[in-house]
């Protein structure tokens, strides 16, 4: 055992309760939550059942009727006393998201001030959200005077699923624009991750959220997923996680709008023009930090043929200095489980047998899969087109920049890409013909500054987040329409 816990109320012997109604509620079944790195228990999650989701919804449902009517201004202090809590506490919740999957130290606490000041923001942002008025007669015809009021109104319920790589921010980012917006938020966190996020979620208890207005379910997706994403009290859902399940609940959940970010193979484009050095840091950082298991990772590099052994030479060494092991201080870090890893050596092993050239890596120790570079990846490899989330990178050579664009737009993907060039001609040229939701030129892809949209096309998602995007993809519009002599 190595079981960690800043606040003891939010579990009983092991096993994590689940936030409901403003108190932590305790189940009979339990998951195990298994350290990456030690195989040790560093916890269990309760294992819900339809019944107990009917009650967490219910009580969200009812708590969003006096919450909606709170004034934005009290909203907010209650979102900016959770996010300075959640500064306070971040040592030691960084140790447990340290635990839970396996992120450097370091990451860990980037996420969680960086979650802060996302919450902090949000806050703001919801203070600043008006709505517009409009008059008739600006329409060809119209003779009466009629002004019309154009106001935001919060959806009810969200629900908010989040995936097991950023189990705080991922789940802040949903549940603090909700609220801000006047909505209650049922959270779904990812089994493994759920620890952490439930730390988040007694910080925002702690701040004084009433009763009911963010509650918490936790289980087996295959036994309790498909239910509440069809449940008829969900007003709007909130997904981040896998193209696959993100897909398998948008054809379930009927009417529901929904927000869905899903996978990428963000691809970095390297023009002849590119400045080398550059692009190689931005490349190895891109696609490497937490062992690439990250929706923007750079996921493969398309570079043209004439700069392309230059460009290796600048990205060999740097990818040597990458520290491997524990994620007490190291960059790459044993993956989150078993099938992540071998879904890893599965690609590598295809890309190998079609005649990629490994030029660095390719070993691993139990889940922990060395930093892998390969050159001369081709259309055949299924490396070239699938998410591996993990620590490989595919370098694919092309002859020109029209070739480079139309093989990134192959992919069923489209999140972000990267394209490093010293022409802004050129920069430009790529960035217009891209089907991606972001194009960032002569940097990684990342998503963030969190006021920046964030959306994904094709296979990518839908709908935009971002802190006023979410905010408005969590309000309807109210016209009221008033006639004047
Ligand atoms: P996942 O799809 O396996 O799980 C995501 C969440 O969905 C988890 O909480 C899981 O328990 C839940 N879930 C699974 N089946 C469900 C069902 N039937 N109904 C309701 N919920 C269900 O993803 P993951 O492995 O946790 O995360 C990795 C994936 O997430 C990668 O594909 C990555 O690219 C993607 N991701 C995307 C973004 C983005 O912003 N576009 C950000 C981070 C991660």
């Amino acid at each position: 055992y190595e079981v960690i816990t800043l606040f003891e109320n939010i579990k009983k012997e092991y096993c994590y309760g689940n936030f409901l109604n403003g108190e932590w509620a305790f189940f009979d079944k339990c998951l195990d939550i298994i350290d990456p790195t030690s195989k040790k228990l560093v916890g269990r999650i309760s294992q819900m059942k339809h019944e107990d989701v009917d009650n967490a919804i219910e009580s969200c449902s009812s708590a969003q009727k006096e919450w909606g009517k709170m004034p934005t201004n009290e909203r907010a202090k209650i979102l900016h006393k959770a996010a300075n809590l959640l500064v306070e506490n971040q040592d030691h919740i960084a140790d447990i998201l340290m635990h839970e999957i396996a992120k450097d130290k370091k990451s860990c606490l980037s996420e969680i001030n960086r979650t802060a000041d996302f919450i902090k923001f949000t806050a703001d942002e919801g203070e600043r959200t008006i709505g517009e008025a409009l008059n008739a007669d600006n329409f060809p015809g119209v003779k009466t005077n009629k002004l019309a009021f154009v106001i935001r109104e919060p959806l009810g319920v969200v629900l908010a699923i989040s995936p097991f790589n950023y189990p705080i921010n991922l789940s802040a980012s949903k549940i603090a624009p909700a609220l801000i917006a006047g909505n209650s938020v049922l959270l779904k966190p990812p089994t493994q991750g759920a620890l952490s996020a439930m730390h988040m979620v007694e910080i925002f208890n702690q701040a004084g959220l009433p009763a009911g207005v963010l509650n918490t379910i936790t289980g087996k997706s295959s036994e309790i997923g498909d239910y509440v994403v069809t449940h008829p009290k969900i007003d709007f859902i909130n997904f981040t996680g896998s193209t696959k399940v993100g897909k398998h609940i948008a054809s379930i959940s009927g009417m529901v709008p929904l927000i869905m970010e899903l996978g990428g193979k963000d691809a970095a484009i390297v023009l002849d023009d590119a400045n080398l050095e550059d692009a190689a840091n931005d490349i190895v950082s891109g696609a490497f930090s937490y062992s690439g298991q990250r929706c923007t990772a750079i996921k493969r590099v398309i570079a043209v043929d004439s700069i392309v052994d230059k460009l290796i030479e600048l990205i060999l060494p740097k990818v040597k200095e990458l520290k491997v092991g524990n994620p007490k201080d190291s960059t790459i870090t044993p993956l989150v489980n078993d099938k992540a890893k071998d879904f890893v050596l599965e690609l590598m092993h295809d890309a190998e047998e079609k005649g990629a050239v490994r030029l660095i890596g390719g070993n691993y120790e139990d889940n922990l899969v060395y930093p892998t570079v390969y050159d001369k990846v081709t259309e055949e490899m299924r490396l070239a087109w699938e998410e591996p989330f993990g620590p490989v990178l595919p370098i694919i050579r092309v002859n020109n920049i029209d070739d480079a664009i139309s093989l990134a737009n192959k992919s069923q993907y489209g999140l972000q890409s990267s394209v490093f060039t010293m022409n802004i001609n050129n920069a430009f040229y790529v960035a217009k013909r891209l089907e991606v939701g972001t194009v960032h030129i002569n940097n990684k892809t990342e998503r963030g500054p969190d006021h920046f949209p964030f959306s994904g096309i094709k296979n990518s998602g839908m709908g935009t987040q971002g802190i006023k995007y979410s905010i408005e993809a969590m309000t309807r519009r109210k016209n009221i329409v008033l006639e004047y002599n």
